[in-house]
């Protein structure tokens, strides 16, 4: 249902476009079915406003709205309230509409043209949309027009997942001159690159990730691809070394790279080297994984009591729900029965402030998640979604 303030704007538009049509037309006096067309359509329109058909009277407002060069940007509003509304069908009418008349001048005709892609766009028309954007990157007739066709260009192939399409229409102008669409587009690398990897080409992969690195040096995804091709063909001093990367990239990201990591020198047999390289990354920032994965490492050399100093010692200095549950599971290992049934009623309240935490969150739009995202699924952003530090250190 349309509301109050949608109505009263379209009242308030028609009679402006009414007075301004009224300022322009020479000479002043016209015949009286002229002066008569705009009163008559804004009475029937206000008629079935009053008897609640708001649609109908949206309808014949904007009929009586006159088209001519100072009121198409009121056009042009409407139009963009109606699609932000959902409703792009409508948009697409305000807009076919307005192209139809010859008044619009080159410029006008390139933004109506634009406002008509983007309620395509909405309405999952993308054939239509497509059609005209091309066309405008081609023969806009100012810089921003063509610019902001080819940032639409490139959000309809991204939603097409046409990656390739989409890195062509950004180069070189876009990704010159926009950091937002430079981080998406080594995203676009990264999907191309894993395109390659599941065909079993690492070579172009590999080749594609660097691309991605270049086009954005802080792209943590290309080192974590490049750690998984690594890791297949069973380099895991290279895997090593693309996942230590990834902390220099961004420390908010310490947590991802744990796992594979310890996975990766257990293999070398390198328990001392983890460790030491753990340590490292506990120096710099705290990170209650960090520090667990640390006394995991004393707990597998056969040292369970230095593993409970450690993390004792850490969570004196960082309080951490994780930590102690952590500490829990160490201390049920010797304990008694008795013990143990005491400490299985701490660990279930323990457990359940810590299952229902979600893990990474979008820091553009709040959208959060047990998953790492690389395209945040609510806002679209690339590279947007974090771990969430708090969490990890609670
Ligand atoms: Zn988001």
């Amino acid at each position: 249902m349309l509301d109050l303030l949608l109505l009263a704007l379209l009242v308030v538009a028609i009679a402006i476009g009414w007075w301004l049509g009224r300022l322009q037309r020479e000479p002043p006096v016209r015949n009286s079915q002229q002066q008569n067309i705009l009163p008559r359509d804004y009475f029937t329109g206000l008629n079935y406003l009053l008897n609640e058909q708001p649609d109908r009277a949206i309808e014949t407002f904007i009929q009586a709205l006159e088209v001519n060069s100072d009121t198409v940007d009121t056009h042009i509003a409407l139009g963009t309230l109606f699609r932000s509304r959902g409703e792009a069908d409508r948009a697409v009418r305000i807009h076919q509409n307005l192209l139809a008349r010859p008044a619009l001048s080159a410029t006008q005709s390139d933004q109506v043209q634009l406002e008509l892609s983007r309620d395509f766009l909405q309405l999952g028309v993308h054939d239509r949309a497509e059609r005209l954007l091309q066309q405008l990157t081609r023969d806009a007739h100012d810089d921003d027009m063509r610019r902001s066709a080819k940032r639409l260009l490139v959000d309809l192939f991204e939603r097409e997942r046409e990656w390739q399409q989409a890195l062509d229409v950004a180069s070189p102008q876009l990704l010159r001159q926009d950091e937002d669409i430079r981080c998406a587009a080594a995203h676009w690398l990264c999907e191309l690159a894993q395109k390659h990897l599941e065909a079993a080409s690492p070579s172009l992969a590999r080749k594609l990730l660097r691309q991605a690195l270049s086009t954005d040096s802080s792209c943590i995804r290309a080192n974590w691809l490049f750690a998984v091709i690594e890791r297949e063909v069973g380099n895991y001093k290279a895997e090593i070394r693309y996942l230590k990367q990834i902390p220099e990239q961004d420390r908010d990201f310490t947590c991802i790279i744990l796992e594979p990591l310890r996975d990766a020198y257990l293999k070398l047999e390198d328990e001392h080297g983890l460790e030491q390289y753990l340590h490292s990354l506990n120096d710099h920032t705290f990170n209650t994984s960090t520090v667990i994965m640390i006394a995991q490492s004393l707990e597998r050399r056969g040292d369970r009591l230095s593993a409970i100093a450690f993390a004792t010692e850490q969570l004196n200095i960082h309080p951490s729900l994780r930590g102690i549950d952590y500490l829990m599971d160490l201390y049920l290992l010797d304990a008694t029965k008795p013990q143990y049934e005491q400490m299985a009623l701490l660990r279930q309240p323990v457990a359940k402030l810590l299952e229902g935490s979600p893990r990474y969150r979008c820091h553009r739009c709040g959208f959060s998640g047990m998953q790492l995202h690389w395209h945040c699924p609510r806002c679209r952003k690339w590279g947007s979604i974090k771990p969430i530090s708090g969490l990890e250190n609670q």
